[in-house]
């Protein structure tokens, strides 16, 4: 997912953004709605009243995504896994699943929450409508409603990832074979032949008269195509990280700076002359903190002959940590959950090397010429 969002709030603490493309899906919607699919199905409105219910179902549909992956997320809190972000995107909305599901049955749970989400809401739409009566405006907003929830629930649930029936697929797998890379690897293939699929009636609904459409429908294919194949290449670099420990990846040879080393001396006589970007902190042999280039970053460069490493360390007990019997996909899901880009190895309180992000590629591409 691009960083290109903006922040609208939180629900129950959950960070909830749109990412820049929402808008464009949030405007072509509403437009759709209102010039096209309301005036065909309920003639004799008011030209304003098409734009206002159009505008209206478009907010309530991703307002039914929220709560779809609100699901997702409910699911996830419940098994103790945290949630960065709900995202709403041009395809919809993703919700960020800071780790790994622990057990099949919970990795189940999860991804088929959000579509019970979507099936309730779908029933409580068509509910709604009846209640409403006749044709009427609000008939049609939540008719329309109650149908595109109860397809977004049929829609998540194709069986391939990354929808939310290829997790249910995946979740099944894993919890017959006990085997999470092949679930992953076969799920995401399955994923991949349905996103082909996609394309085909994409490709098959352009030559006939209906362009925009297949336009659509293939878009969603490669988007799926995309997402499934990033997700088998995860899975192979998680089963080869998997296999190393974090003991032999990382840099043993640390730079010990005293703790009144200015910035400028850190900077032109450390960091340009080893390329080194991270250092540990010392005063009398016992290390203090660690610096990194973050660190030297935010401090005012008039000020780098005046400011020492121990004024913008990270402070020994915030630093963070790992220990060297640790896999590496362990050291990588760290780094990636702490936002950081190194890791103190520690073994039984003492420092014995260093763990950074460079290290992981140039220990991969070690093992890939190596064909180890
Ligand atoms: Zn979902």
């Amino acid at each position: 997912m691009s960083s290109k969002h903006v922040r609208i709030g939180r629900i129950a603490g959950i960070p909830i953004s749109l990412d820049y493309s929402w808008f464009l899906i949030f405007f072509l919607l509403t437009w759709s709605l209102g010039a096209s699919y309301f005036p065909s199905q309920y003639p004799g409105w008011a030209a304003w009243e098409y734009w206002v219910i159009g505008g209206l179902a478009t907010v309530l549909l991703f307002a039914s995504v929220l709560l779809h992956e609100l699901g997702h997320a409910a699911a996830a809190r419940h098994y103790r896994i945290p949630v960065r972000e709900i995202t709403l995107f041009i395809f919809g909305g993703v919700a960020q699943i800071q780790e790994e599901p622990k057990s099949a049955w919970s990795e189940f749970w999860i991804a088929i929450a959000g579509p019970i989400v979507s099936l309730a809401l779908g029933v409580l739409f068509y509910v709604l409508a009846l209640a409403a009566g006749a044709v009427s405006q609000l008939y049609a907003t939540f008719s329309y409603l109650g149908y595109i929830n109860l397809a977004l629930f049929a829609f998540n649930l194709i069986p391939g990832f990354p929808l939310d029936g290829g997790r249910v697929l995946r979740a099944m797998l894993w919890g017959m074979s006990k085997d999470t890379s092949q679930a992953t690897i076969i799920a995401a293939n399955v994923g991949r032949f349905i996103a082909y699929g996609f394309i085909a009636l994409g490709l098959i609904m352009m030559l006939q008269d209906n362009f925009l459409d297949g336009v659509w429908m293939a878009f969603i294919g490669w988007f799926l195509e995309s997402a499934a194949v990033a997700q088998v290449q995860q899975q192979k670099l998680r089963d080869i990280l998997k296999r190393y420990r974090v003991a032999q990846a990382m840099n043993t040879r640390l730079t010990l700076l005293p703790a009144d080393t200015p910035l400028d001396v850190l900077v032109h006589e450390h960091l340009l002359g080893s390329g080194k970007r991270a250092y540990v902190v010392q005063r009398d042999g016992v290390p203090l903190g660690m610096v990194t280039i973050h660190q030297i970053k935010k401090a005012p460069k008039d000020a780098w002959d005046t400011t020492t490493a121990s004024d913008v360390m990270i402070p020994m007990q915030e630093a963070r940590a790992i220990s060297p019997g640790e896999d590496l996909w362990t050291a990588l899901s760290a780094m990636d959950r702490e936002g950081v880009n190194q890791l103190l190895v520690v073994d039984h309180g003492r420092i014995v090397g260093m763990i950074s992000r460079e290290d992981l590629v140039s220990f991969l591409q070690m093992i890939h010429e190596m064909g180890v």
